[in-house]
C-alpha cells in the first residue's frame, strides 16, 4: 500500500526522489519502534494493543518532539523495503500511530486535561486561472491585528456543523496548498501543538508564512484550512460522536452551505467543492483522491479552449508507474498529428486494488476519444533540469510535455 502522508510537494512539482543510503544498523529508537509495532500486530486482545498502542505514540511523540524525523523514517523504509508479509502489517501499524502522534495528543494545562486533534477543511478547486492560497487577510481592530472576518466566520461555521459543544478551535490563517503543509512528522506535530494550546489558551498565535513555498501551478488542485482542536479529555470532539443520531454527510451538506460562500472569497476565479473538516492525515488523502478526476476533466477543457482540440480528437496515454507496484498513473494528452505530450496530469494510486478503470472511465465521460493503455510499467522518471515529471508518448518513451510555443499557457491570475 502506498504511504499514506501528504506527499512532500503536489504531484507535477515533485522533484526527482534521490535514493537513500541504506544504514548497515538502525538506530535504537527506530529498532524500537518497529519492535513495539511488530507486538501490537500481534496483540490477542484490546487490552493489549492498547498498551502497544500507547507506548508506540509516546515514543513517537518523543521523537517527534525532538525533531527526529530521520529515526522514524529509517523504522518506515525499514519496514515497508522488506519482503515479509507481517513486515508490511507493521509498517501499516506504525504508520498509522506515527499519524496519531504527530495529530493528537493528550495535555494537562492548569491542573486540567485535555485531547487535542489536528483538523484540516480540504477544498477541491479547478480553475483556468491560478488557485490562489496564502494568509487570509488579517483586520486591523482598535489599532492590534486579529484575524480576519473570513477565519472568524469559518471557526463559527465549524462549531456549528462539525465541533461538539465542548470543543474549542484556533485556525492557522492561511489557505494551505498540500505543498505548503507541514512534510514531516515533527512538523505536523508542531503545528498541531501550536494549534491546540492555543485553542485551550483561547489565544491566537503568530506565524511565519514567508518561508512557505509557492503552490504549484496546476489546472485542479486541492487548498486547506487548518485548525487545533481541544476538548476535556475523554470528551466528543466532532458533533457525530456527540449525538450518534448524527451522521457526516448530514454535517458535510450544512458545513458545505455555510462556509462555501466563505471560502469563494478566498478562490476568486475557481469552481471547487468543500469536503467534510475531519482529522488532517485523513483529509489529506481524502483530498487528493477526490482531486483526480478534476484534474483530468480540467486539462480536456483546457485543450479545448486554449488549442481549440476537441476532445473526439484528443489522445490520451494512461501509464502505469512504479517500481514494485503501481504508485501512480501518468496521464498524457496529445493532440491529433503531433507526438509531442502537450500536458500530463498525475493520478496518485492509494492501494492495491485501484486500476486504470476509473481513469478511463472518466476519459470516456470527456468525451476523449483516443484513449492508449501501455503495457507494463513505467519508472518515475523526472526532468533533469527542472524536476518536472515526464510523461509517456505514443510510442510509450517518456518526454518532457511542452505546450505549443505560439500557445498562451501560463495560468493568469484572476483580477
Ligand atoms: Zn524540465
Amino acid at each position: 500500500m502506498k504511504r499514506s502522508r501528504p506527499k512532500a510537494a503536489a504531484p507535477q512539482s515533485a522533484k526527482p526522489k534521490q535514493p537513500k543510503p541504506r544504514t548497515a544498523r538502525l538506530a535504537r529508537d527506530a529498532q524500537q519502534l518497529i519492535t513495539l509495532a511488530a507486538h501490537c500486530t500481534k496483540a490477542g486482545s484490546r487490552y493489549e494493543d492498547i498498551f502497544w498502542e500507547r507506548e508506540i505514540i509516546a515514543l513517537g511523540s518523543k521523537l517527534m518532539a525532538a525533531g527526529q524525523d530521520s529515526v522514524i523514517e529509517a523504522a518506515l523504509d525499514s519496514t515497508l523495503d522488506s519482503s515479509l508479509e507481517s513486515d508490511l502489517d507493521t509498517h501499516e501499524t506504525l504508520i498509522s500511530f506515527c499519524e496519531a502522534a504527530a495529530e493528537c495528543s493528550s495535555v494537562d494545562v492548569r491542573g486540567t486535561s485535555f485531547d487535542t486533534l489536528l483538523i484540516a477543511m480540504p477544498m477541491v478547486a479547478w480553475s483556468r486561472y491560478a488557485i490562489a492560497s496564502g494568509p487570509l487577510a488579517e483586520t486591523a481592530v482598535k489599532g492590534e491585528k486579529s484575524i480576519s472576518k473570513t477565519a472568524s466566520a469559518l471557526i463559527a461555521a465549524l462549531h456549528t456543523h462539525i465541533l461538539a459543544k465542548d470543543a474549542q478551535a484556533c485556525m492557522s490563517p492561511y489557505l494551505y496548498s498540500i505543498d505548503q503543509m507541514p512534510i514531516s512528522f515533527s512538523g505536523v506535530h508542531k503545528l498541531a501543538q501550536k494549534l491546540t494550546h492555543a485553542a485551550i489558551d483561547k489565544t491566537q498565535p503568530s506565524f511565519d508564512y514567508a518561508k512557505l513555498p509557492a503552490a504549484a501551478d496546476l489546472l485542479a488542485d486541492v487548498r486547506f484550512l487548518i485548525a487545533g482542536v481541544s476538548v476535556p479529555e475523554g470528551a466528543p470532539l466532532f458533533r457525530w460522536q456527540a449525538d450518534v443520531a448524527v451522521n457526516r454527510d448530514t454535517c458535510a451538506a450544512t458545513w458545505t452551505a455555510e462556509a462555501k460562500p466563505l471560502m469563494a472569497g478566498l478562490l476568486p476565479g475557481c469552481e471547487f467543492e468543500c469536503l467534510l473538516p475531519d482529522a488532517y492525515f485523513v483529509s489529506c488523502r481524502e483530498a487528493d483522491r477526490r482531486v483526480r478526476p478534476y484534474a483530468i476533466r480540467s486539462a480536456v477543457a483546457f485543450l479545448e479552449t486554449t488549442l481549440k482540440v476537441k476532445p473526439e480528437k484528443v489522445y490520451a496515454v494512461v501509464a502505469a508507474v512504479g517500481e514494485k507496484a503501481v504508485t501512480e498513473f501518468r496521464i498524457s494528452f496529445i493532440t491529433p498529428g503531433q507526438s509531442d505530450v502537450v500536458h500530463g496530469s498525475i493520478w496518485p494510486v492509494f492501494s492495491a486494488e485501484e486500476d486504470e478503470s476509473e481513469i478511463i472511465r472518466v476519459l470516456r465521460e470527456c468525451k476523449v476519444g483516443n484513449i492508449i493503455t501501455p503495457d507494463g510499467m513505467f519508472d518515475a522518471e523526472h526532468c533533469d533540469d527542472c524536476g518536472a515529471p515526464l510523461f509517456a508518448n505514443t510510442d510509450s518513451e517518456m518526454v518532457h510535455p511542452a505546450w505549443p510555443d505560439d500557445a498562451e499557457h501560463a495560468a493568469a491570475h484572476y483580477h
